[in-house]
């Protein structure tokens, strides 16, 4: 088994990159990853993280989580640059985030704040719904070198990092979204990318 996973590991990495992003469909991103525990040797890892890393930006994407390309165990990596215009990073306490590996992670939310924004995820292309998240959480995760880290986020960030989880749970950001403020991406772009989520709200009615 440990061996079976090494191998097509292996054998994604030695495929074209950026690596092909799996869709929704895909029953690899409905079934709960397993725990990371050693399985790829830390060579492969860090060459699995580096491909991960390296498609996430070509993407472009703020986070990546294994199952999005296949691989069904409990790792991610994300980062957030921020370059958008200062009047929707400032509504959405978008500050950037530096490149966090995050391996068997898991979150809780820190105090009642909630945030509710469109969200989207590369692995259901062309569309973006409300997820009404906690605003802050505390995040334990493994970094590469295997250390336990405690640490905690809030603003876009903590968004980042629960999306990310999630998708380790089997759980895409559909499942918490506010149906009724689905949109494809044109609509969007024309109508709802404001710094606040109450015009699409008070007209599409969620
Ligand atoms: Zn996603």
């Amino acid at each position: 088994m440990t061996s079976q996973l090494s191998d097509h590991v292996a054998e994604l990495l030695a495929g074209p990159r950026p690596l092909p992003i799996v869709t929704a469909g895909h029953p690899v991103l409905r079934i709960p990853a397993a725990r990371y525990d050693g399985q790829l040797g830390d060579a492969l890892l860090a060459d699995l993280l580096d491909a991960m890393r390296e498609t996430m930006h070509a993407a472009p994407g703020v986070g990546l989580a294994a199952p999005q390309i296949g691989i069904g165990l409990q790792i991610a990596v994300a980062q957030d640059s921020a370059e958008i215009m200062p009047d929707i990073a400032e509504a959405r306490d978008r500050r950037g985030l530096g490149y966090l590996v995050l391996i068997n992670p898991s979150y809780a939310a820190v105090g009642t704040g909630r945030a509710a924004f469109y969200e989207g995820c590369l692995s259901v292309p062309g569309y973006q719904a409300v997820v009404d998240r906690p605003a802050a959480v505390s995040l334990t995760r493994l970094d590469a070198s295997g250390a336990v880290l405690m640490q905690e986020f809030s603003g876009w960030s903590a968004r980042i990092v629960q999306h990310e989880t999630d998708h380790l749970g089997g759980t895409l950001y559909l499942d918490k979204a506010l149906t009724r403020s689905l949109t494809d991406l044109a609509n969007y772009q024309a109508l709802w990318c404001g710094p606040s989520v109450e015009p699409a709200r008070r007209i599409l009615g969620f």
